[in-house]
């Protein structure tokens, strides 16, 4: 009904408009050149009406050279634009939502078709990637550790750290002992107070004793040997015992009395009696007393007789002792009696560049010294006698230093000439003396390179 009754207008007003054109045309055909129907223009909107979005517009068009309106065109209503629009009403948070309203609303005339409010989804938090570290962990403890949203400094979130765990260096075992297995002990290298203990196998029973010193346990006799025994430190139950060797002579031997008594001419026989045990017996037979009892008593050394040093041909026995005296001390050469017994000691005592000479007899009540003689040289060429007797110009005194150095220089190898007369008897002090025994012929090799 209202489009019929829009199209009816339309026809009349066209139907007006162009009867007045006609009348107009006809009016002015002989006027300006335009006639109603051929106008020379050029035509131009003279005035206009804009549409809005529902209502709608015109324009009026006329010629530019006669003036006349032309046209009134209808400029039709295009209808609202609508979009949606939104506004913010409350802010969402972190966690809490917010809320918007949303119009349908046009573009062009802001016309508001409709509206309803809507959820703003929580934004959810800001972290950062990185952490702060707020606690370290340990090898056994948790470690804390937090960051904060970048929206809201009071949101915090706070995580666990593992523990460590321990970083085990290399093990260190002990071997077992006889009470306790092998261990093996690693340290932890984030902190030495971590010790990882495990033990191994079993006890070493048979070779892990720490064994103390052997001590005395049983003395010796003369016939069954003593023993020694040692305690385990770790356990004293654990104990070892050995068998001390015996001496081939463990007996000790008394002073010995003459069964028959040596002469001059004839041999004796002497009987010990062992003092741990009576029934222990020897009996040591002894040569006849040599030189109608005026023996010879020299020093241990090389003989005169054995060496082409001394100047003068002899085939005497005699010995002298070259010695070093060149370091302070005490050196001790065996006194040789009848080229057969020992029968005392010689001691040399050298202290700063001094020397005293001293003997003992292993059995001076046996003993009487009848001419007791000896001297120091360099070289025992210096001798012009080898008998005592001759020489007692050369005589030392026992137990009184001499200067070395004065008498001698720098020249420290040295002999010693002892050379003595006594009488004297056996006894079972005095023993017989074994010239091929590898200590004495050592001690000759030795002496005879001090030799200058
Ligand atoms: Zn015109
Ligand atoms: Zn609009
Ligand atoms: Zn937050
Ligand atoms: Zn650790
Ligand atoms: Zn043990
Ligand atoms: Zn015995």
């Amino acid at each position: 009904m209202k489009n019929g009754r829009f199209i009816c207008k339309v026809v009349l007003f066209t139907a007006v408009l162009a009867l007045l054109l006609s009348l107009a045309a006809i009016a002015s055909a002989d006027g300006n050149g335009c006639t109603s129907i051929n106008h020379i223009g050029p035509i131009y909107i003279a005035s206009r009406q804009d549409p809005t979005c529902t209502v709608d517009g015109w324009q009026i068009k006329k010629c530019q050279n006669c003036g006349e309106t032309i046209a009134t065109e209808p400029i039709i209503a295009q209808g609202h634009r609508i979009g949606e629009v939104s506004n913010v009403i409350t802010p969402a948070t972190c966690t809490t939502k917010g809320q918007k309203q949303v119009l349908s609303k046009c573009s062009v005339c802001s016309y508001v078709e409709s509206s309803r409010m809507e959820d703003i989804n929580p934004l959810g938090h800001d972290y950062p990637d990185t952490w702060t570290i707020t606690k370290q962990p340990t090898c056994e403890g948790s470690g804390t550790k937090q960051r904060v949203c970048r929206r809201n400094s009071t949101h915090v979130e706070t995580e666990t750290i593992d523990p460590l765990g321990h970083l085990w260096g290399a093990g260190v075992t002990t071997p077992a002992t006889c009470i306790a297995p092998a261990t093996t002990t690693r340290i932890c290298q984030r902190d030495s107070s971590h010790k990882d203990i495990t033990t191994s196998g079993s006890p070493d029973t048979a070779n892990g004793h720490v064994w103390g010193d052997w001590k005395v346990s049983k003395k010796p006799t003369c016939t069954t040997p003593g023993q020694e025994t040692r305690v385990c430190k770790l356990s004293s139950a654990h104990t070892q015992t050995r068998d001390t060797s015996i001496e081939p002579d463990a007996h000790v031997w008394d002073n010995g009395t003459y069964i028959v008594k040596p002469t001059t001419t004839s041999g004796g026989e002497i009987k010990y009696v062992c003092e741990l045990n009576s029934n222990h017996t020897k009996t040591v037979k002894v040569g006849p007393l040599a030189r109608g009892g005026n023996n010879t008593i020299c020093a241990f050394g090389p003989r005169l007789r054995d060496t082409n040093l001394y100047p003068y041909n002899t085939d005497d026995w005699y010995m002298f002792t070259p010695f070093d005296a060149s370091q302070n001390g005490v050196q001790t050469f065996e006194l040789i009696a009848s080229n057969k017994y020992i029968v005392g000691t010689v001691t040399l005592t050298i202290q700063d560049g001094s020397l005293k000479v001293d003997y003992t007899l292993k059995d001076p009540g046996n003993f009487k010294i009848n001419l007791e003689f000896f001297t120091v040289l360099n070289r025992i060429n210096d001798l012009t006698d080898y008998e005592p007797e001759n020489l007692m110009h050369l005589a030392m005194n026992k137990g009184q230093f001499i200067n070395l150095q004065e008498k001698f220089g720098d020249d420290t190898n040295l002999v010693l000439y002892f050379c003595s007369r006594c009488n004297f008897t056996y006894s079972n002090k005095i023993s017989e003396m074994n010239y091929e025994s590898t200590t004495h012929q050592r001690l000759l090799q030795n002496m005879l390179a001090l030799m200058d």
